[in-house]
């Protein structure tokens, strides 16, 4: 991959995570605000627990979403200072395969698989 494929791939996942962000904030507002208006007790009322369940979902897409942006602009940093591609973790080249699949990663594989035991 050139760094102008790399970057249109960044500049895409980008777009998506950005419109993924706005849309669980809009369900989050639209739920505290349909709360608000119905008076759901959420420690008591059964709904209330459903409620509090869907806005907890949603809070955790959105931090997702977010910390997920936040890997994609790194990514876009270390592309214009010519380091991207670099697994940050053992110094190897991470791949094209897998920057192709996940074009904000930060890791090879390898170091990866040993980050999630
Ligand atoms: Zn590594």
């Amino acid at each position: 991959m050139d760094e102008r494929e790399t970057m249109a791939l960044l500049v895409c996942d980008r777009t998506a995570t950005l419109a993924r962000i706005a849309t669980s904030s809009a369900d989050i507002a639209n739920i505290i605000a349909a709360a608000t208006d119905s008076n759901i007790d959420d420690e008591h009322d059964p709904e209330g627990a459903t409620v509090a369940f869907e806005r907890a979902q949603l809070a955790n897409t959105l931090a997702t979403a977010r910390a997920h942006l936040g890997d994609i602009e790194h990514a876009m940093e270390r592309l214009a200072i010519h380091e991207y591609g670099r697994c940050e973790s053992c110094g190897s080249a991470i791949g094209d395969e897998r920057l192709q699949a996940l074009p904000a990663t930060k890791l090879c594989v390898r170091c990866s698989a040993r980050q999630r035991k």
